[in-house]
């Protein structure tokens, strides 16, 4: 019994049938080449910049992180609370600004990622699960689903985002990303790698933290919930505001707000309030027992 056990989390076999996370980490599955390639060129660049430039210079340095926190709210804001889960409903404007900023740092066109992440809510630390480490492990719930899983159905995940506000973003992502890596040139050579790769870089990785690090807790059995509030990340998290309080979302996804308590620092959230007061978003969906959320963070499931 045992036995099985421990095959089934080191993720040799499930079902008998061969798992995606069990294929050699350099093979992306057919579609998903373009991820792969991204991927290699960002960190190849990456590392190539910060062995040229080690400092980036004040402007360059203030412009990538404006786009990076700029990047983070399009991401937990408009593609997690108000497409994924309509926890908030923004102005359009502000919602088709949030979601460029949103490409602009890598994070994929919204209806894949809204496709994607309602897939990992519904399957939740099972097999089925595109991003979980409970049978891949770290690196596979961290970047290798990105390319070593086949995209979730938008037509099964997200019909409702099946408008053209959204498709049209399908299009534009390529040369929204071909920008956001090469624009940095107006600066020189060191804008083209801080502004560029090394930021593209930092966002990847601090948002996949997300799927990763706070999916390690103890999920018990099959379906159990393996999400952590890591209350240390949200200070280094300037791609993924709040994001860091994922138990307290996987505990209420309906809810905008994912810092529960003071303490809690959530961004995402202080901003949406600001647009709800601006008359800029509405239906704003709170979460109804924050109380029952420890200093710790654990969810607490009343008798
Ligand atoms: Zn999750
Ligand atoms: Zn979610």
């Amino acid at each position: 019994m045992l036995g099985i056990m421990l095959e089934q989390r080191s993720g040799t076999a499930v079902g008998g049938a061969m798992q995606p996370w069990q294929a050699p980490w350099w093979r992306p599955v057919p579609g998903q080449e373009l991820v792969f390639y991204y991927l290699v060129a960002v960190h190849v660049l990456a590392a190539i910049g910060l062995a040229f430039f080690q400092v980036p210079g004040l402007p360059v340095f203030l412009t990538a992180l404006g786009l990076a926190c700029l990047g983070g709210l399009g991401t937990t804001i408009a593609y997690h609370r108000a497409l994924a889960h309509k926890s908030v409903r923004l102005h359009p404007r502000v919602e088709q600004a949030l979601i460029l900023c949103a490409i602009f740092n890598g994070s994929g066109s919204p209806r894949q990622w809204v496709a994607n992440h309602r897939l990992h809510h519904a399957k939740s630390d099972t097999p089925e699960d595109i991003s979980s480490p409970r049978y891949g492990g770290f690196w596979w719930a961290h970047l290798r689903w990105l390319y070593q899983f086949p995209d979730a159905s938008q037509s099964r995940w997200c019909p409702d985002l099946d408008r053209r506000r959204y498709n049209v973003w399908g299009r534009l992502q390529v040369p929204a990303v071909a920008l956001s890596l090469f624009g940095g040139l107006a600066f020189g050579w060191r804008g083209f790698f801080w502004i560029g790769a090394i930021r593209l870089l930092y966002s990847l990785h601090f948002q996949c933290l997300v799927n990763s690090l706070t999916h390690l807790g103890a999920a018990g059995d099959e379906g159990g919930d393996s999400s952590l509030n890591v209350w240390w990340l949200g200070p280094f998290q300037l791609t993924a505001w709040g994001e860091n309080w994922h138990r307290n979302h996987h505990a209420e996804a309906g809810s905008a707000r994912f810092g529960w308590s003071p303490l809690q620092t959530d961004i995402g959230w202080y901003v949406i309030r600001l647009l709800e007061i601006l008359g800029l978003a509405r239906d704003v969906r709170r979460p109804r027992t924050p109380s029952r959320v420890t200093q710790r963070g654990t969810w607490v499931v009343p008798p």
